[in-house]
């Protein structure tokens, strides 16, 4: 498949890439070293329209393609790989399941507010025992006069510190697994969720990763889609933020390739540039070649989602090739800039720590390889 961009497509590219190098790409450092989750640059990147940017206009969305958001947030990852997630986690995990669950009222009360980037979103999903085996869901929701009271306990939150709204999955048909998890619209000051341990993590240290200890209350409204279906809407939303997550994952192995032509071609050793050593040009040419591979496989992926066709194995191929590509690519710089990129601080360093999470989160290399496996030999 040859994609074509269209000219609305390009521009909006080529608007977001400015954004990115005048404003995200200025705080990055700063988000990195200070791990404080970076409010003011989620603010300015939603008034540059990329909180609903797929979500339909008539409710104050951009009403853009996938293939739009996935060069958005590729081209957000290559300044700031932490912002970049962050922007996922509110489009694809929240706006965009509230859009295809929600009940009118929902969509009034929380999608208009997560399009425009007045709030944003945080989904609740990971628990202690249920990381790769999502479906093993220990929180409950237990019938409670004309709700339900959700008590359990959830991990790795992103965007918790600064999220108004929690998409929180928990089981209301205990030894059903998936098919008995329902979703909660939970606002994320209720009495009853306490944010508690804060993720120190290796890297995208902005993220604002939470665990929460909820026991909390909700009305029967804030069902999001239909009680007991809530494993499907989770594998729904992780579907289109997959193809996000590749999309990040190529802007950090771009910014990589950049650092190491960069460097190649200014350092001098044995009297020439490295760039004139075969041993390094072999490493750069690998580079480009596979993150333009996983760059092919990630907007097929997003065109089959805009050609509202099933997705899941595009999805997954593009998070595997575009994770793996991408964590080769900082590896490779690394090894390319040597003591420079090793140091502290530096670009590629960031890179380097960033770039691990995206072959763990929205499921792992070998959760993609499952998925990948079931579909070729016919068992899904
Ligand atoms: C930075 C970050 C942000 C996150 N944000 C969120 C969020 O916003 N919301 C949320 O709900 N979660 C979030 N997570 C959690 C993330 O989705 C989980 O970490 C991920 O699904 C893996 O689960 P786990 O860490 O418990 O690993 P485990 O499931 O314990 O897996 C450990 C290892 O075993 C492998 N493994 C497990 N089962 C199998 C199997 N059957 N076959 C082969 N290998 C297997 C895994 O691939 C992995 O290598 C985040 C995680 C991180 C690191």
């Amino acid at each position: 498949m040859i994609l074509e961009l269209t000219a609305e497509q390009l521009a909006f590219k080529k608007q977001v890439e400015q954004f990115a190098r005048d404003v995200v790409a200025q705080r990055a450092a700063f988000i990195d070293k200070s791990g404080e989750f970076p409010s003011d640059v989620i603010r300015a990147a939603a008034d540059a329209g990329l909180c609903g940017i797929t979500i339909p206009k008539i409710w104050g969305g951009g009403g853009r393609d996938y293939v739009s958001y996935a060069l958005a947030i590729e081209a957000i990852a290559k300044a700031s790989a932490t912002v970049a997630v962050s922007l996922v986690v509110t489009n694809s995990l929240v706006a965009e399941l509230i859009a295809h669950a929600g009940r009118d009222q929902q969509r009034e009360r929380w999608l208009r507010r997560l399009a425009s980037g007045e709030m944003i979103g945080a989904f609740a999903l990971s628990e202690p025992d249920a990381g790769t085996d999502a479906a093993n869901q220990q929180t409950t929701a237990v019938r409670a006069g004309d709700g339900y009271r959700i008590r359990g306990r959830k991990v790795w939150v992103a965007n918790a510190e600064g999220a108004a709204v929690a998409v929180v999955f928990a089981c209301t048909r205990p030894g059903l697994r998936g098919q008995g998890v329902t979703a909660f619209l939970v606002p994320m000051e209720a009495p009853g969720i306490t944010r508690t341990a804060r993720a120190d993590s290796l890297g995208v240290r902005g993220l604002g990763c939470m665990d929460l200890d909820l026991d909390v209350t909700v009305a029967d409204d804030q069902v999001l889609g239909r009680v007991d279906q809530g494993f499907r809407l989770a594998t729904w939303a992780l579907q289109g933020g997959r193809v996000a997550i590749a999309a990040q994952a190529l802007g950090i192995g771009e910014a990589a390739l950049a650092e190491a032509i960069a460097h190649a071609r200014q350092r001098v050793q044995f009297g020439k540039p490295i760039a004139s050593y075969q041993a390094i040009q072999w490493m750069l040419a690998d580079i480009a070649t596979e993150l333009e591979a996983a760059r092919m496989l990630t907007l097929k992926a997003a065109a089959a989602k805009d050609l509202q066709e099933k997705s899941t194995l595009e999805a997954s191929m593009a998070k595997l090739a575009a994770s793996e590509a991408a964590h080769k690519a900082a590896d490779k710089a690394m090894q390319i800039l040597a003591s420079a990129g090793y140091r502290r601080g530096s670009t590629v360093e960031r890179l380097f720590r960033d770039v691990r999470a995206t072959e763990i989160y929205q499921g792992t290399s070998e959760a993609q390889r499952m998925i990948i496996a079931a579909k070729v030999l016919g068992t899904a």
